[in-house]
């Protein structure tokens, strides 16, 4: 393939990609977003292996890398369950940071790759190597760090060694340092140590990083390895000289900045201070007998029957699904639930937190797969003043982003994160299996609110319980 004809196709895949982040930002454009995208990644990937920067001798290594990633790829796509796509994402976000690395590594070392280099160009182009690893490792270790917080095989609790601020800082100098060393050297032998030194402190940084970070703030970690991600193809795509990885990257670097801006707002959290990596506990002052206040009183548990009792007699309901309903796979029987009372002309609506769940769009993702309508899912900030006009609310394995502790309790560590004020209806259901917490391990005083009922058990199976009391 020509230059010129590559140079077309990027452009091509460029556009579809736009098209592709454009057409995923509404649920119903998004089926036709992904197909974009599927149509651009394969322009962009024949135009690359079959474009002028691939030699002859080449091609069967990258077909070959590409026949074993693909099926592993495909694999794991068809295998991978429902509720292990959060960590699956971190898992992918982690080979995208190793990519970045392993490239730079490979460029640095490669004499072809930096030949023509002088000067200036030569300087640049060495500044570019080293923070491109530098990235590259910060989004390896932050993501496999992720990866195990969220498929619990590491403890979700926050890690705060003593003084981590100027463990950062120093690490930063360091860093900085090494670079000053690095670009001075002469030789590819005298410029590895330095960059293996600032690789292993970019390592460390990643992992201390995420493991500083408390259960609740995570989503806003997730979005960030996000961008990080796309900061490391951006930054792999200025080491190979290529323009259409340095422009998907910086799509998918701002899009994921966008996107924790937005779970910033969504958790009460200050942007800032989640760059500077501030985050993870509260500041608010602790109550003086040690710990967030307990909730007391007693719950009221109801069943399956007196629970499509309620139902029946409503006539407005507002379902609030969370990981729960995504462990249990509820979401058709909700559906099919919200399909009889919608019959019998009951107003049934969803609301959505933006961090329910385990990663953005959860929620989302579940109830378009088992074809709820999207004009009955709203935000939370689009329903949260429709609770007190409402009868009944449905909490289907939520826990955190229902917590009025949020606001009432400045002790606690979700103080001041926006809930669905699900207790101010005139009746709350919560389905859940026990009186646990959630992933921010807080206690939840809803479930001893006078006008909460607690339905225990799966909610798959409760509300296929519940749906054969209303048809019967
Ligand atoms: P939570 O984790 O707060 O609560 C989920 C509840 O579901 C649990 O209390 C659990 O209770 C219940 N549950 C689990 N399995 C079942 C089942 N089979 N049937 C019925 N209930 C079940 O989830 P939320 O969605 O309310 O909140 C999300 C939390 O996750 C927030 O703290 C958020 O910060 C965090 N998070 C979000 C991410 C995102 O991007 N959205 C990423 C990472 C973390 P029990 O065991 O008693 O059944």
């Amino acid at each position: 393939m020509s230059s010129s004809l590559a140079t077309v196709a990027y452009i091509g895949a460029t556009i579809l990609f736009i098209l592709s982040l454009g057409g995923l930002s509404n649920q119903t454009t998004a089926l036709r977003g992904n197909l974009y995208g599927m149509v651009g990644m394969t322009l962009a990937v024949l135009a690359t292996v079959f474009g002028p920067q691939v030699t002859a001798a080449g091609l069967p290594w990258i077909i070959g890398a590409m026949v074993i990633g693909g099926g592993i790829g495909l694999y794991a796509a068809r295998t991978v369950q429902m509720t292990q796509m959060p960590e699956l994402v971190a898992l992918m976000h982690s080979m995208v940071g190793l990519a970045a690395m392993l490239v730079g590594f490979a460029t640095y070392i490669d004499p072809t790759a930096s030949a023509g280099f002088e000067g200036a160009a030569k300087t640049i182009h060495e500044l570019e190597i080293y923070i491109g690893i530098f990235i590259g490792a910060v989004t390896f270790a932050g993501s496999v760090i992720a990866f195990g917080k969220l498929s619990g095989r590491v403890s979700g609790n926050p890690v705060l060694l003593p003084g981590r601020h100027w463990l950062n800082l120093a690490g930063l100098l360091v860093v900085i340092y090494f670079g000053g060393v690095f670009m001075q050297a002469h030789d590819v032998q005298s410029g590895m140590l330095p960059v293996i030194v600032m690789t292993i402190v970019a390592l460390l940084f990643g992992v201390h990083m995420v493991m500083a970070i408390g259960g609740a703030d995570m989503p806003v970690v997730v979005s960030m390895l996000n961008s990080y991600s796309g900061w490391a193809a951006a930054a792999t795509g200025f080491m190979l000289s290529n323009d259409l990885l340095i422009v998907v990257g910086a799509l998918v670097g701002s899009s994921g900045a966008i996107l924790s801006y937005i779970m910033c707002n969504a958790m009460n959290r200050s942007f800032i201070s989640v760059i500077a990596g501030g985050f993870g506990t509260t500041s608010a002052p602790k109550p003086a007998a040690g710990g967030a206040a307990q909730p007391v009183g007693e719950v009221t548990p109801v069943t399956a029957l007196e629970t499509a009792e309620l139902l029946r007699e409503a006539k407005s309901v507002i379902i609030v699904p969370g990981y729960g309903m995504a462990v249990a796979q509820a979401q058709h029987t909700v559906f099919e639930i919200t399909k009889f009372l919608r019959e019998k002309g009951v107003n049934v609506r969803f609301g959505i937190h933006p961090v329910a769940g385990r990663m953005p769009g959860h929620m989302n993702v579940l109830l378009a797969e088992a074809k709820v309508p999207y004009d009955i899912v709203f935000e939370m900030d689009e329903l949260n003043e429709d609770f007190p006009d409402t009868d009944v609310t449905m909490v289907i394995g939520a826990n955190d982003i229902v917590n009025p502790s949020a606001q009432d309790d400045p002790s606690s560590p979700i103080a001041g994160m926006p809930v669905l004020e699900v207790w101010k209806a005139k009746t709350s259901i919560v389905m859940k299996r026990s009186m646990a917490s959630g992933y921010a391990g807080v206690d939840n005083p809803l479930f001893y609110k006078d006008n909460n009922r607690m339905l225990f058990g799966d909610a798959k199976k409760m509300l296929d319980e519940v749906l054969t009391a209303l048809r019967a």
